[in-house]
């Protein structure tokens, strides 16, 4: 339902609201609190003019206000809290002086200091408060003063409830309706409320989760897809003409891939492995088995950065094999691009690798039926889906270097194969990592000459392309702190998302060729790139990271056999950075950040638009979801969905992208 239904909402309101992405009713009722204020009310005695708190008192002056600028202004009356007087202000709430008269009862909440007798508001309501108040604390929305009171009465115009968990699941784990869950999050009275409506809240992001990832299963299980005839010589031949010797997993991961392509079920396989351990020779085998059988694929990359590196490897490693590799990245000329479509079209291009250009209306092929997603964390569902239509029912491959313990991994994709590479190429060492405070950056620097000395190359990453705060190194401030520390004479590079295509590709060509020594950079380096011969990763203001981050920078580095070095430079004590010191293990890695933050960014899946929870939390309702899970396998296999509305709905959306 729109926003105009509301009574009484006005024009302006509802500009603010779409500011804010809230643009139905749904979105408005579902801007929950992020937290709760308890407010008892309290005596002025024995409180430090540190704390907040709440009184209870009554106005003993006509207040007075002063304008102090135009976006300022100062409210102040004397008021009488158990038999003393003390003097009130709050600023910008000079709208209220007509309503606080003489004998008026006022709950204050804010912070009293008693030498100067003034107590400053930072809260004002009228009337007494007996009991305890608790009060819904939001995340400010621009030009609306207490989101609070429209949510509330846009409860009203919410169903009594919306079928999300099914009767019978609802009524056996003893959960509200979703109104009733909505008026007590919004509008609590008692702490006891808030937990009853949220449990039912997140019970219904997990039904509809499970249901969505169960339903897809339930579906793919059933898929059919192209039986290739693939020329295994040529496989065996290309394999051996590989520069090193595949591991085990590796060559597990091109056998299992090279079934889904030969059998008439449809792959739907997704290859789990740390940063480093080889993903990519297997998508790469696997797109010349494809393309062996006379079928065209594709290889979506997250970045442009990554697109043109695998573009340039695919190319070297097919050099004597007769397929067609082209690239498509939207900063590509209109002309080039426009070439590159139509060579698609005809057939003419085997292996398309490419970035988000790929899924735009205009790129067609004649017959995709290969889709390869590296960095799959990076895309949606939707994203990734795109390329299956312009395919004849392709096989789907995904990559992912997020490392999810395996017990996640299974619930979150369940409809998907699994294929776990463990095992790292062999000579590969642990990169050596310390965390440094920035007054122990000499070692680091002493570190840098030396392995340039060697002919080696360093990375430096920033969080930040421009100086904003002066606690963090931004960029440019970095190239020239390096440049007067190193007297301008290591030639040194500069790489972000801001620079310019062409810029870009110079900058990463000038460091893969080795003419720069060093990369000053944002994450934009975080997936993918590959340059062998990096030995040191200097990350600054490395608290800014989360350590699923950190690992995969880091990465960018110990792609060799000799040693490599990474510095986490930090000025403060932060506990989690050590567990990047303790260990190279991304499956370790990722389950301490797991106990650090909750599910946090660690799954990357996140920002993928995949997983959007707004209070579950995977981590800490893991109980809830392993309880839910057999409910929601027998919502489908008893086919009781075809009789609810809402996943009726679901469905119709599923069915489209498949
Ligand atoms: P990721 O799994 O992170 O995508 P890549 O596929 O980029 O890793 O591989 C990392 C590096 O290791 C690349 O330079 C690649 O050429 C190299 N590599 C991959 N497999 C092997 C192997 N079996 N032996 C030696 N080097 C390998
Ligand atoms: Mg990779």
């Amino acid at each position: 339902m729109e926003l105009e239904s509301i009574k009484g909402l006005g024009e302006k309101t509802k500009e603010y609201l779409n500011k804010q992405n809230i643009y139905t009713i749904k979105d408005l009722v579902g801007f929950y609190p992020y937290r709760y204020e308890v407010l008892s009310p309290e005596v002025l005695d024995n409180t430090s003019k540190e704390t907040t708190i709440t009184i209870n008192a009554k106005v003993v002056t006509e207040p007075t206000t002063a304008y102090i600028k135009s976006s300022l202004n100062v409210l102040k009356f004397n008021a009488e809290t158990y038999g003393k007087v003390i003097r009130v202000s709050i600023f910008n709430r000079a709208y209220l002086k007509k309503s606080i008269t003489i004998g008026k009862d006022v709950i204050l909440t804010g912070k009293y200091d008693n030498i100067h007798n003034s107590f400053t508001a930072s809260n004002l309501k009228l009337g007494i408060l007996n009991d305890s108040l608790i009060n819904p604390v939001y995340h400010s929305i621009k030009g609306i003063k207490n989101p609070k009171n429209i949510i509330v009465e846009a409860i009203n115009y919410i169903e009594e409830d919306n079928n999300i968990i099914p009767k019978n699941y609802a009524l056996k784990h003893n959960l509200i309706t979703n109104k009733k869950a909505l008026e007590y999050i919004h509008n609590p009275k008692t702490i006891e409320e808030v937990e009853k409506g949220r449990n039912r809240i997140i019970h219904e992001e997990l039904f509809e989760f499970l249901f969505k990832v169960n339903y897809l299963k339930h579906l793919k299980d059933k898929e059919t897809g192209i039986a290739k005839n693939i020329d295994i010589e040529l496989i065996k031949r290309f394999i051996n003409s590989i520069p090193f010797k595949l591991t085990n997993d590796q060559l597990n991961g091109i056998k299992e891939g090279l079934n889904d392509l030969k059998s008439n079920k449809r792959m739907n396989r997704l290859v789990l492995g740390d940063v480093g351990s080889g993903k990519t020779i297997i998508a790469t085998t696997l797109l010349l088995a494809n393309a062996s059988a006379g079928y065209q694929g594709v290889m979506l990359a997250p970045t442009e950065i990554l697109a043109t590196q695998h573009f340039k490897n695919l190319t070297k490693y097919f050099k004597d094999f007769d397929v067609t590799v082209e690239l498509l990245t939207g900063k590509m000329t209109k002309k080039e691009k426009e070439n590159v479509i139509k060579r698609c079209e005809s057939g003419e291009v085997d292996i398309l690798i490419g970035t988000h250009a790929v899924l735009g209306d205009k790129v067609s092929f004649k017959n995709l039926s290969l889709v390869v997603t590296d960095e799959q964390h990076r895309f949606g569902v939707k994203e990734r889906d795109t390329l299956k239509l312009k395919g004849n029912k392709p096989d789907m491959l995904f990559l992912s270097a997020t490392p999810i313990p395996r017990t996640y991994a299974l619930t979150i994709y369940a409809d998907l194969d699994v294929t776990e590479i463990k095992e790292k190429p062999s000579g590969r060492k642990d990169v050596i990592t310390k965390v440094k405070k920035e007054s122990e950056l000499k070692d680091v620097l002493l570190k840098i000459l030396e392995e340039v000395k060697l002919g080696h190359q360093v990375y430096i990453v920033s969080p930040s392309i421009e100086e904003t705060d002066e606690s963090i190194k931004s960029v440019y401030n970095l190239k020239e702190k390096f440049d007067i520390a190193f007297h301008s004479k290591i030639p040194i590079g500069i790489l972000h998302g801001k620079l310019k295509k062409k810029e870009k590709e110079s900058v990463m060509n000038d460091f893969l060729e080795n003419n720069t020594k060093i990369l000053i950079s944002t994450t934009v380096i975080e997936v993918g790139v590959d340059v062998k011969n990096a030995t040191v990763m200097v990350i600054f203001n490395a608290d800014h990271f989360g350590l699923a981050t950190l690992h995969q920078l880091r990465g960018r580095v110990g792609r060799n056999d000799i040693d490599s070095y990474c510095y986490l430079i930090c000025n403060k004590e932060v506990e989690r950075l050590n567990v990047l010191e303790e260990s190279n293990d991304g499956f370790y890695i990722s389950k301490k950040d797991f106990e650090f933050r909750g599910e946090g960014d660690i799954f990357g899946i996140k920002q993928s638009g995949d997983m959007n929870f707004n209070m579950l939390n995977l981590k800490r309702d893991y109980d809830k979801l392993l309880t839910l899970q057999s409910n929601v396998k027998e919502f489908i296999s008893s086919k009781d969905y075809e009789n609810n509305e809402y996943y009726k709905n679901i469905i119709k959306n599923i069915d489209f992208y498949n």
